[in-house]
This record gives C-alpha cells, structure tokens and sequence, in this order.
C-alpha cells in the first residue's frame, strides 16, 4: 500500500497533518527529531497500526535507504522551526531543514516518484511594499537581520523545490502558508496567538508588541490542512507556488481584544517594543488556491479563538482568574 510521509510529524503542521491522514485511513510515516516537537503530539497513533514513526533529522542522507521509505507515494515537508522565537534560536538548524532538508526530500521523490508539497512561508514576501500579497510579488525581505535565516532558507528550499521539478520532473508544489493558529499550538511557542490565549487564561496581561496597528491575517488549522490536503491530491500547480492563508485582516490590537472578550480573562494589555523587521502588514490573494483547489478558509477568527480558548483551558487544568 502506498504511504504518505510527513516530515515535522510531531510538530504543529505535522501532527494535525498525520491526525487527518490517518482519519482518512492512509499509511502514514513521520519524521521528527524532536527540536521543537512533542512526542506528545503523536500520543493518538502508536507504532503500527498504520503509523510508523522515525525519530531522524530530515537532512540525514541514511533516509534515502530506509526500508521504510521505499513505498511512499507522497511527501508533506513540514519539518522547521516556525514560531520566530525558536527559529531566532535554531538559526542554523532552521536553515538546514529548509535547504539540505528539502533537497534531501526532494531526492527521495524523485526515486520514488512521489509527489511533494513543501511548506514554504509568507515570510517570503518579508515586510511586503504591496498588499496584499499575491504568487507573484516578489517580496521585501531583509536579508541580513533576525528573521533571515527563516525568510532565506524558505525562499532557497523554495529554489531547490523548482530545479527538481524543472530538471527532473518532480512533482512538487510549494505552498505559501500564512499564519495558522490552534490550541495544538504549544504554551511557550511565542507566536502572538499562543501568548495572548495562555496570558488570558493565566489572567495575565496580553503583551502586544508594538501598537498593535500591524497586521496579520489568521487562518484556523482545520482550514489550512484541508488546503495542503487539496493541493497534493489535485493534479494542479506542479512547480507552482500557492498561498494558502486566510484573506482576513486583523489587527493584532483586535486580535487581543478578542481574546480578552472571548476568555472573559480579568487581564489586560501590556505594551511591549516591537520586534525588530516585525512585518506591519500580512494578507494573502488566495485566488489561485480558490481557482486551481476550489478551496477557501471556513473558520472565523471569533469561531477559531473559541475553540483555541477552550481547548487551551482543559489543557492548563481549567484555570482562569477571571
Ligand atoms: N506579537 C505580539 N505579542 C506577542 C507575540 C507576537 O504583539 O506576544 C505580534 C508580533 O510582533 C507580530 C504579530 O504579533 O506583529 C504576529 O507575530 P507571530 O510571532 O505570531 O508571527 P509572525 O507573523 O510575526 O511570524
């Protein structure tokens, strides 16, 4: 039976990625060498019973000759760091599973003739001069600052996922993903949506960076999964790149005040400095998703927060202060 293999397997992309296979019944393989997963992640699906685990860096070449690897068909390339506080503190990590990582994948598709769906960023858009953002811009990103070495290694894992399609064949699609959010998220990711869910419950103040006037747009888990799911199985957009995000705007102002209400936390909000190169403005064009893949985001951030909120709660033990 043919396999499916994700690589990130137990981290956020990756766990809810191999959840929807194994419901859809698929053979699953997932690889993680555990920097910034959880094995915790992976507690619903135990070795066997159609899912196999490999505890393995991406970019050892040994995986090229792993038995276990030889049937798969399909590959989703979740592995990196993607929260801005673990990549800025893995930077040459974060740059080999998106460079030597990906080419490594990618070489394995090419033996086997598999299909690959590599997840590169919106961040290769950098502190976009044109909004929003459509496949074509070319991107303003800094290339010598503390995002660099997520924003470069993305856009050169990029470059490989182009010469393996143009020179060899592969079968490769890159999906632009923009910022997703659910309680798989982990307590100390950092990213805002985590922060701001864990202070309210903890009663905490939300720490906003900045005025909170920048932008980002959110897209709920489930949605984004489906888009991934969508963009492997159809025989569309080989060698092309294509956001998958959601195309509502938010301000992060709005966003911790629709924590605050939702939660019903008794904190407020604490201004912080804003991260140096913080893009102040994120929304993807999703046309061509919504064209090639008949795909569009289904959950509201209100609807998407409830669930984070909830899930967040009974996972910290029901604790608020509010
Ligand atoms: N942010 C914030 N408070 C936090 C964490 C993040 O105001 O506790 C802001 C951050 O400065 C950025 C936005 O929220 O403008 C999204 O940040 P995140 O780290 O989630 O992802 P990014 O899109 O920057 O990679």
């Amino acid at each position: 039976m043919s396999k499916t293999l994700v690589t990130g397997a137990a981290g956020f992309l990756g766990s809810h990625m191999v959840a929807r296979l194994r419901a859809e019944g698929r053979e699953v393989v997932g690889i993680d060498n555990l920097s910034t997963g959880k094995p915790d992640n992976l507690r619903s699906f135990p070795d066997g019973g159609g899912f196999v685990f490999i505890g393995c860096d991406v970019t050892n070449p040994q995986l090229l000759s792993m038995r276990e690897l030889t049937d798969v068909t399909e590959i989703y390339h979740l592995a990196s760091p993607a929260s801005p506080k673990f990549y800025q503190a893995h930077p040459f990590e974060t740059i080999e599973v998106n460079t030597t990582g990906t080419k490594l994948m990618l070489e394995l598709a090419r033996r086997n003739g598999a299909k690959l769906v590599y997840s590169s960023t919106s961040e290769a858009y950098g502190d976009p001069l044109v909004h929003p953002q459509d496949e074509s811009y070319r991107g303003n990103v800094n290339t010598w600052g503390p995002r660099a070495c997520y924003d470069e290694a993305k856009r050169l894992g990029e470059v490989y996922c182009y010469e393996y399609f143009r020179r060899y064949g592969v079968r490769v699609k890159v999906a632009r993903i923009f910022n997703t959010y659910s309680a798989g998220l982990r307590n100390d990711d950092g990213r805002v949506i985590s922060n701001f869910v864990t202070q309210a419950i903890e009663g905490a103040d939300l720490t906003v960076y900045g005025d909170g006037s920048q932008t980002r747009s959110f897209c709920y888990v489930d949605d984004t999964i489906r888009g991934l799911r969508l963009l492997m199985e159809k025989s569309v957009a080989d060698g092309e790149i294509v956001n998958i995000g959601n195309p509502v705007e938010h301000t992060i102002l709005h966003v911790a005040h629709t924590v605050i209400r939702l939660s019903g936390t008794s904190g407020g909000i604490r201004y912080l400095p804003l991260p140096e190169d913080d893009p102040k403005v994120r929304r993807p064009v999703i046309t061509k998703a919504e064209t090639l893949l008949g795909w569009r985001p289904e959950v509201t951030l209100e609807e998407g927060l409830g669930r984070t909120i909830r899930a967040y709660r009974e996972r910290m033990g029901g604790g608020t202060r509010s």
